[in-house]
């Protein structure tokens, strides 16, 4: 698997690091580091990093540690001038659509889920749902679009198969979108092949027109 054009933003990639996603939003993130080597190496340098700070610190640092000290910026600073580590081997590189990560989640691959018609061909399984937010799994037939829509919330977009294209560009396998409040956006299968997500969000989302609204109480979205 080459680079994604669409990774995690570093925030994102930190949250993971330290342990601290939901764990929706965790699911999306290991599978998408299985698939991006940029994610794997940043994720890889976080972690170094990491260990050096606690390694360099002692018992009464550790105590006295004011939360500032650990501060996005700082942290930046310091991964900025740190040495670039070279990205191990992708661990979802496995024959079929799903990476480990996720595989291990299903049971299976794709063929072993027991997909829900939310019509118009889109199909849903939902993984994992608790008060930090669901993942579900989401089939987007060929050529067809979603919904336009906004967020209550945050929303994470894992391409697994396919693609997909909105305003923020193109989407393909191992390719991540996020989305939140700010963000109004229309995905669109490209066609030639369905296109299967793996989604995360901590919120409903706000869609625009009438008919997916009335749908939504049923199809929890
Ligand atoms: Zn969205």
């Amino acid at each position: 698997m080459t680079d994604t054009h669409h990774s995690a933003p570093d925030d994102v990639l930190m949250g993971y690091a330290t342990g601290t996603l939901a764990k929706a939003f965790d699911l999306v993130l290991a599978t998408h580091v299985s698939l991006s080597d940029d994610a794997r190496a940043r994720l890889e340098t976080f972690e170094a990093l990491g260990g050096a700070v606690l390694d360099n610190m002692d018992a009464d640092d550790l105590d006295a540690a004011p939360v500032e000290e650990a501060s996005f910026e700082q942290t930046m600073a310091k991964i900025i001038s740190a040495p670039a580590s070279e990205p191990t081997a992708p661990t979802g590189a496995i024959a079929g659509t799903f990476p480990t990560p996720l595989r291990n989640v299903v049971g299976g691959d794709e063929d072993a889920l027991q997909w829900r018609s939310l019509g118009g061909g889109v199909k849903q399984y939902v993984l994992h749902s608790d008060d930090g937010g669901t993942a579900r799994l989401l089939l987007i037939p060929a050529g067809r679009a979603m919904p336009v829509h906004s967020h209550n919330g945050a929303e994470m977009t894992l391409v697994l198969k396919g693609s997909f294209r909105d305003d923020g560009g193109v989407f393909a396998r191992g390719d991540l979108e996020v989305a939140d409040t700010q963000v109004t956006h229309q995905p669109i299968a490209d066609p030639g092949e369905d296109c299967i997500c793996l989604v995360a969000t901590d919120a409903k989302l706000k869609f625009q027109s009438l008919l997916p609204r009335l749908a939504q109480p049923f199809i929890g979205i």
